[in-house]
């Protein structure tokens, strides 16, 4: 594809990389960034705990490293919803209107609220709740707000100016939808999920869905690394993409500028987090990390209260914390 054209098909897939290879992606970087023993549980002590003969300790640590507190559990709803929608318009399927995704929605929310409660993911069965898995009292009208919460994104989403103007589009116009993707950065296998990206005339839409409070503009690194994946995947140069990231709580569009500098920078700051991170392997080439002691706890207690890990990294603060904390 010649510059500032827009592709006209997607490429397939990349095949999946190597198992237990090193690879790259923005939460990698925050969770490195937030705590090197986090970091050394979630993407080394865990490894293998999701096979049935896995030994009894990385076991834990996979379903710990599983969990999803409440305010990720919206937004994981949510996405699946447009998810769903966007896959339809792709497919040329006719699309459910908003009353009934909500309706859907809600329904699964029940259904996975109650498996929680259960604890069927402690047998790998379904989604678990922080909240179940460390005894919160988070209370019904807390949940309630989760439902609401869960609700108002999704009618934002329906009733959006974006969605109409994506309704209305070729289904061929939709490149990607929520789909696990990478691409290389000298020998080094980045990955990234677009919620979505579409045609536009001669350029090419990155949208990236928030359900979150915090104030847009916060996702530089996410949403520029994005044009590094379109730069590869559609050979889409940087100043033909346009960036968004829609909170679906506010309906606020924010909007990154890129450019072919911006790329770049971009480029060497994920290459300097991949080198802080190889330089705490033992073994890069078998992606085999030195001794958990090299990966110490951090001292901030708020920090490890909303952690998943603290029932194996902090027993020390099994007590109840109020659910207003996390
Ligand atoms: S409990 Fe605290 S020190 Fe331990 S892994 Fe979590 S954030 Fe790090």
């Amino acid at each position: 594809v010649e510059k500032d054209k827009a592709p006209k098909s997607a490429p397939p897939a990349k095949p999946a990389r190597r198992e237990g290879a090193f690879s790259w992606s923005v939460s990698r970087h925050e969770t490195f960034r937030t705590c090197l023993r986090r970091y050394y549980l979630h993407y080394y002590a865990s490894r293998g705990g999701w096979r049935e003969d896995a030994p009894a300790a990385a076991r834990e640590l996979w379903v710990l490293r599983s969990l999803k507190n409440r305010w990720m559990w919206v937004g994981d709803l949510v996405h699946r919803a447009v998810k769903h929608s966007l896959t339809n318009l792709a497919r040329g399927v006719k699309v459910l209107e908003a009353d009934r995704v909500v309706e859907i929605t809600l329904n699964l929310m029940r259904n996975e609220f109650r498996a929680s409660v259960r604890g069927n993911y402690r047998q790998g069965r379904g989604q678990g709740l922080f909240e179940h898995e460390y005894a919160l009292p988070v209370g019904d009208d807390g949940w309630k707000e989760m439902a609401s919460l869960c609700e108002r994104c999704l009618r934002n989403f329906y009733s959006s100016e974006l969605y109409d103007s994506l309704r209305r589009r070729e289904p061929s116009d939709l490149l990607e939808i929520e789909t696990l993707s990478s691409f290389d950065l000298e020998g080094n296998t980045c990955w990234v999920v677009l919620d979505a990206a579409w045609r536009d005339k001669e350029r090419v839409v990155i949208a990236d869905w928030k359900t979150g409070r915090g104030e847009p503009g916060g996702y530089e690194l996410q949403m520029t690394g994005y044009a590094l994946y379109a730069r590869e995947r559609w050979q889409v140069p940087p100043e033909s993409l346009d960036l968004l990231e829609f909170n679906l709580q506010s309906s606020r569009i924010h909007r990154y500028p890129i450019d072919l500098q911006s790329a770049r920078r971009t480029a060497s700051f994920i290459l300097g987090s991949i080198a802080d991170m190889k330089s705490l392997l033992a073994d890069p080439e078998a992606n085999a990390p030195l001794g958990q002691d090299r990966f110490p706890r951090i001292d901030e207690i708020p920090v490890c209260l909303r952690c998943s890990f603290r029932r194996v990294c902090r027993p020390e603060l099994a007590g109840t914390v109020a659910a207003g904390d996390i």
